[in-house]
């Protein structure tokens, strides 16, 4: 089968013929349709601190849709032959953080497409225990944004608590960022995006299509009244800073990004307005449900806004991904 492979080279992905995975026991094969090139993957490729273990060859990719076309004797039954996508965070179901309800931060978790072997191929192999059925009316290529709009339901719905009427900043036009600021809007919130000059003719128009209001960081009269939340999507430690400026006496700010450096905060003056700083990171089993809902929604909005590559052309998607000439590159599997 053809996958795009990491090698041990920096900022290398090759496309190449590979042996197809062999299943073991609860495992499925999953023949894929598309798969996104995710932020992380990003991270991986350019050997980023944090990522020192994805080490090549390796097969990324953690945010596919497709079809499950074996299991392993007779795992996955119900699932064979049914359009799914998978969990990206593989958890043991055993460890006290896992007991808690808390699976996304398991004491031993991995993830698919950066632990082992993911979805940048024709075909995957996965537990069947976390691969997911994709609901009936959504799109293939839609449903492969299933994993990236969980991790914006977890931000905004389990950690931010987002309401009705409630005033929000998002600080970064990204993927998670857009995502956010959707998840945001069905909850009845008011929502800013906030991205860099450069991103003014390119990623922020597609901020109206969703009912945000854009925004291009450094320019001023366009905040009335501070935020009562801000996402901080940007990763960049400018961001964090640029997004706190934003935020009113006793708001909430949550931190979705990974950022590759540290970032310097004098603490007292969060104190004094008595921020609180939370952290979001992956998403739950449950965080999926309410994504397939949000992406049926928005279906044919989300899919004018991906760049579909074929496979073969892995490593263009992620020089462009990397320049940011794209919102979100999806690579095309089939055929
Ligand atoms: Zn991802
Ligand atoms: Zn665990």
């Amino acid at each position: 089968m053809l996958a795009a492979v990491k090698t041990r080279q920096k900022g290398e992905v090759v496309v190449k013929s590979v042996e197809q995975p062999r299943l073991s026991a609860d495992e499925v094969l999953i023949r894929v349709d598309y798969c996104g090139v995710c932020g992380s993957d990003l991270h991986a490729y350019n050997h980023a601190p944090g990522y020192e273990f994805v080490q090549g060859p390796r097969i990324l990719g953690h945010e596919l849709s497709g079809e499950v076309v074996e299991g392993f004797g007779g795992a996955g039954r119900p699932l064979l032959h049914k359009r799914v996508t998978v969990e990206s965070i593989q958890y043991c179901g055993e460890c006290p953080t896992c007991r808690s309800g808390r699976t996304h931060i398991c004491e031993r978790l991995r993830v698919i497409g950066l632990h082992f072997d993911g979805g940048m191929a024709q075909y995957v192999k996965c537990d069947s225990r976390f691969v997911r059925e994709v609901p009936g009316p959504l799109s293939n290529l839609a449903a492969s944004l299933a994993e990236p709009m969980s991790i914006a339901v977890h931000a905004v719905e389990a950690i931010g608590k987002v309401g009705a009427g409630e005033r929000v900043l998002v600080q970064g036009a990204g993927i998670i960022g857009f995502f956010t600021g959707i998840v945001c809007r069905s909850l009845g919130a008011e929502v800013i995006i906030a991205g860099l000059p450069k991103d003014r003719e390119t990623r922020l128009v597609h901020a109206a299509t969703f009912g945000m209001v854009p925004h291009v960081v450094g320019e001023s009269g366009w905040i009335r009244d501070k935020a009562d939340v801000v996402f901080e999507c940007s990763g960049s430690p400018q961001g964090v800073l640029a997004s706190l400026e934003m935020l009113k006496k006793g708001g909430r700010a949550v931190f979705v990004a990974l950022y590759e450096a540290s970032v310097e905060l004098f603490l007292t003056r969060a104190v004094r307005n008595e921020w609180q700083l939370l952290t979001s990171y992956g998403c739950r089993p449950d965080d999926y449900t309410r994504a397939f809902g949000i992406l049926q929604q928005y279906d044919p909005q989300l899919q004018q806004m991906v760049s579909v590559y074929p496979l073969a052309q892995a490593g263009q998607a992620f020089a462009d991904a990397l320049q940011q000439k794209v919102l979100k590159p999806v690579l095309d599997a089939r055929g």
